[in-house]
């Protein structure tokens, strides 16, 4: 018996490559950084070779090497490596690596000459969000560039939308026009990058113009909307939501109307229940600004959270029929449950935020 189980859908995730694969021409990237989402780097990262994907992108080095000590062949792109990374080692694995600063250029320059390896590359510019990329910088980096482009090969030319997921915003018609003239400004100075790419799951559901030769798929590809109240369900594309939580009960209680729940004692009942003590807490990625919204679902019936959660247990009102008993497992979100989408609406945040946020603690089963 587990205390708490996350169980992800293999199925699932080749399914959703397979079928995003289908509606676009680019090739398929899958976004497999913070432990694919919460879901498992490696299994997910094969799951999506599985279902077609040509790509991996991952955010940290580390990432992208634990993938290579699995025998993971795949291109890989890593796209945040601060300054100090070691990209020798990075090189040496074949790993291909963003620049988007001139001090990291040097250093991946500086990186080759050691290891005598041609570094691929995917130049990074930033198109309106002020964060990844070259911004006032571009125009000094692009002689450099210049002088350099016999060191390197030059892979990839990428950008990353701010809005995406408001595909009616100007800012994105705004973006892709800047992508565009920086393209053209390389390409004026004879270099061409093999692949663009500008795409995550949003653009990729929503603008067929940002598609461009690869697509980086991250939340879709996990069956989660990126936004559920711009965009809507993912299911409207055919894609199945990959994760399902389960926590074991660890105790089951009456427990008298009047009774306050839980520390601080924020939540007082006005009717005598039965309350189940759900064995899981902040420390496994429950978040404790969760509020009552959020229920968990126990043989077939929904139970709300009561009270404020706590590190490793969190309170839910059963009620006075109930049949559950200590030591049932409920589903917290997932197949036959709560979705992901009501418990990032209950915790005040989004659903990348509470996959990603389920602690090591909590053990990684899989389904085929
Ligand atoms: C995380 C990430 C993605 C995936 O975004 P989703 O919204 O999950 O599809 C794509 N590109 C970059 C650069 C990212 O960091």
């Amino acid at each position: 018996m587990m205390r708490a189980l996350v169980e992800v859908d293999l199925g699932a995730i080749s399914h959703n490559v397979r079928t995003i694969a289908a509606r676009t021409s680019a090739k398929v990237l899958a976004v497999v950084k913070a432990d694919a989402y919460g879901h498992g780097l490696v299994p997910v990262a094969k799951a999506a070779i599985d279902g077609g994907a040509s790509y991996l992108g991952v955010a940290l080095l580390e990432e992208a090497l634990l993938l290579r000590a699995a025998n993971i062949s795949t291109p890989i792109i890593a796209w945040l490596t601060p300054p100090g990374s070691d990209f020798k080692e990075a090189l040496l694995q074949g790993i291909e690596l963003s620049v988007p600063s001139r001090e990291i250029f040097q250093e991946i320059l500086a990186a080759a000459q050691v290891a005598s390896i041609k570094p691929r590359i995917h130049i990074e510019v930033d198109t309106g969000m002020s964060r990844g990329g070259f911004l006032e910088d571009w125009n000094s980096f692009l002689p450099e560039l210049l002088e350099h482009q016999n060191e390197i090969e030059l892979v990839g030319f990428w950008s990353h939308f701010a809005r995406a997921d408001e595909p009616g915003e100007a800012a994105n018609v705004r973006a892709l026009a800047d992508f565009e003239l920086k393209l053209a400004q390389l390409q004026d100075l004879g270099l061409q990058p093999s692949y663009i790419h500008f795409a995550n799951s949003a653009a990729t559901l929503t603008n067929v113009d940002a598609q461009k030769d690869i697509v980086r798929l991250g939340i879709a590809m996990y069956g989660l909307s990126p936004d559920i109240s711009t965009l809507g369900e993912v299911s409207q594309w055919g894609l199945q939501p990959a994760m399902t939580l389960k926590a074991t009960l660890h105790l089951v209680k009456d427990v008298p109307a009047g009774s306050a729940v839980g520390y601080g004692g924020t939540a007082v009942l006005d009717h005598d229940t039965k309350l189940g003590v759900v064995a899981m807490g902040y420390a496994d990625g429950i978040s404790r600004r969760t509020d009552s919204s959020a229920a968990v679902t126990v043989k077939g019936e929904r139970a709300n959270i009561i009270g404020r959660v706590s590190m490793d247990q969190f309170v839910v009102d059963l009620g006075i029929t109930s049949g559950a008993k200590a030591g049932d497992m409920v589903t917290i979100f997932g197949h036959e449950g709560s979705s992901v989408d009501e418990w990032a609406q209950a915790a005040g945040t989004i659903n990348y935020e509470i996959v990603t946020r389920i602690g090591s603690r909590v053990p990684r089963i899989y389904l085929h």
